[in-house]
């Protein structure tokens, strides 16, 4: 079983095409201060990244933010209960994985891929029991998901890892399977 106090969320720094992933993000913030948890993310007032941090804010939540110097200037959000301005995007992931217990992927592009498959590399090298996962909204992860069911099949990753990237259409979902989830043992090396 993992404790949870905060959660950090990857999320696109643009909106998508789609109005519910707003929707999404905005329900994935309630949904966290309901169950008592705090947000860790990346500091933006932009795009699905702005989106749940006012929703979290706005249902009297404590948020976050850790973003680097060059960044902050331009899409800084100002109302965070916390921000920690830094100087690369090393020190942001480095910090954003240190600060939460948890991690969801929303709906993004290649950021929001690049710090959810770090995680993932991490947790299978064993290096953090922490849980992940996608919040599917609209199916967005679909093909994802069944590429790394090819990865699978092709035995670049191991099924056990595979399984470490929990997935749910909502924030409910997903946060249950957090809360039961238990670190997997399993050894890189195929
Ligand atoms: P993307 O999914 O490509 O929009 O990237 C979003 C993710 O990468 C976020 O979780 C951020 O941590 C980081 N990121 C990328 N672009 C930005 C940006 N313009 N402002 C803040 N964070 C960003």
């Amino acid at each position: 079983m993992a404790t949870l106090k905060r959660i950090c969320v990857y999320c696109g720094s643009s909106s998508g095409r789609k109005p519910e992933y707003v929707a999404a993000a905005r329900e994935l913030g309630a949904c966290l201060v309901r169950e008592g948890l705090e947000l860790v993310y990346g500091g933006a007032s932009i795009g699905l990244m702005g989106a749940v941090a006012d929703a979290v804010l706005a249902a009297g939540g404590r948020v976050i933010g850790v973003i680097p110097r060059g960044l902050a200037e331009h899409v800084g959000h100002e109302r965070l209960s916390e921000c920690h301005v830094v100087d690369s995007m090393h020190e942001r992931k480095t910090m954003m994985y240190e600060l939460a217990d948890g991690f969801i992927a929303l709906p993004g592009g290649m950021g929001t891929l690049e710090e959810v498959f770090e995680i993932l590399t991490w947790a299978q090298l064993g290096y953090h029991g922490k849980p992940c996962g996608a919040l599917n909204a609209c199916g967005y992860y679909d093909r994802l998901m069944g590429f790394l069911d090819h990865c699978v099949a092709e035995r670049f990753v191991a099924a056990e890892h595979r399984q470490m990237f929990l997935v749910a259409a909502t924030a409910e979902q997903l946060l249950a399977q957090f809360r039961a989830y238990a670190p997997v043992r399993c050894s890189k090396w195929l």
